[in-house]
Parts: structure tokens; C-alpha cells; sequence
């Protein structure tokens, strides 16, 4: 069995990693986001809950996520692990994440904690074009179309998100430094942290990822 937290502020690929991990080790990755929509497309009570906080455009309080959490840790197909990705986002929550891990019995083996300088970041995602047409994405630096600023798939002109736009960009690089960034402290003294440089190709990383696990 083998719990894991991954840890990386946007941009990081922790996501692609989580995915890569859930191929090779066969358990499930655990997003917030998918997690609250299935809850609520289940109508569990805690779903119920979660969705009058959304349909009000409000962000779901820690309480209610942390129970959703428990529900899905609770399920068979994270007895032989899971992988949490987005979750815990602060200090209070990974306290409440160490209440009810204990409550089921089960506990945190590797928080792997992706590492990217922020300047990385910020070329990373604000390079992101995507097509007005067809929603296809590119990469100025690391995908760019064949003609610039057209859509190789339909010739739809590309655009910049305002989520991909530096500014926006630099105020989640913030929020990650004040919110999440101190989840790096209170792992490593649980002695569960493991840093991995997140700036070599996917594969490197991942390889890097697995000899963590002894996988
Ligand atoms: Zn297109």
C-alpha cells in the first residue's frame, strides 16, 4: 500500500506525474475537483451541500471538502493507495487530512513535492495559446503552431486566456507561496518529503518520481 500527496505550485506538471503514477502503480488519483463533481452528481448529502456553495459561486468550505475527502479515501479502490493531487492547499486542511487518515487508519508514505523556479513557471503558462474556434492549445516556446498565431487544425485565430496572461499568472504563484509552499515544512517534518526536479523532459521526472518510491 502506498499514500501519496503530490506537491507543486501551477505549472509544476504534477497532474501529468499523477497521471503517469496511476498508470504504473494501478491506484487512483484523488482530485478536489472531481471528487465535488462526483459527489454531486451522486447526491450524496455532503454533494448537496457542496453544490449550494457552487451554484452560489462561492468556494466550498474546507469542512465540507474535507468530509468528501474521507468518503472517497473510505472507498475499496484506495486500499492499496491513492494519490492526492490538489489536495491538501493549506496548512488547516492538511491537519484535517491527518484527522481523518487516522480515523481510517491509514497514513501519508511519500508527499513528492515537484520543484520548478518561478521564472520556469511563469514562461510555462504564459506561453499557453488556444484556438477561438476549436479550443485546440499551443506553446509559444514548447508547442508552436506551424504559422503563428493560427490554429494548425482549423486556421481559428489564437489567443491568449486571461488565466494564461503574466499577471494573473504571478498572483497563483503568490497565493501557492503563501498558501501552499508552507505544506513543504509540515511534511518534511513528518519526514515524508521528497523534492524532485520538475525542470528535466516528463519521462526524467517520472523516473525520478519512482526511484522515490522504490517503484
Ligand atoms: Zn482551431
Amino acid at each position: 500500500m502506498v499514500n501519496i500527496i503530490m506537491l507543486g505550485p501551477p505549472g509544476a506538471g504534477k497532474g501529468t506525474q499523477a497521471k503517469m503514477l496511476v498508470e504504473r502503480l494501478g491506484i487512483p488519483q484523488i482530485s478536489t475537483g472531481d471528487m465535488l463533481r462526483a459527489a454531486v452528481k451522486d447526491g450524496t448529502e455532503l454533494g448537496k451541500k457542496a453544490k449550494e456553495y457552487m451554484d452560489a459561486g462561492k468556494l466550498v468550505p474546507d469542512e465540507v471538502v474535507i468530509g468528501i475527502v474521507k468518503e472517497r479515501l473510505a472507498q475499496a479502490d484506495c486500499e492499496r493507495g491513492f494519490i492526492l493531487d490538489g489536495f491538501p492547499r493549506t496548512i488547516p486542511q492538511a491537519e484535517a487530512l491527518d484527522r481523518v487518515l487516522e480515523e481510517l487508519g491509514k497514513r501519508i508514505d511519500y508527499v513528492i513535492n515537484v520543484a520548478v523556479p518561478n521564472e520556469e513557471l511563469i514562461t510555462r503558462l504564459t506561453g499557453r495559446r488556444t484556438c477561438r474556434k476549436c479550443g485546440a492549445m499551443y506553446h509559444v516556446v514548447f508547442n508552436p503552431p506551424r504559422e503563428e498565431g493560427r490554429c494548425d487544425k482549423c486556421g481559428g485565430e489564437l489567443y491568449q486566456r486571461d488565466d494564461d496572461r503574466e499577471e494573473t499568472i504571478r498572483q497563483r504563484l503568490e497565493v501557492y507561496q503563501a498558501q501552499t509552499a508552507p505544506l513543504i515544512d509540515y511534511y518534511k517534518k513528518k519526514g515524508v518529503l521528497y523534492d524532485i526536479d520538475g525542470t528535466g523532459s516528463i519521462e526524467d521526472i517520472f523516473q525520478n518520481i519512482l526511484k522515490v518510491l522504490g517503484a
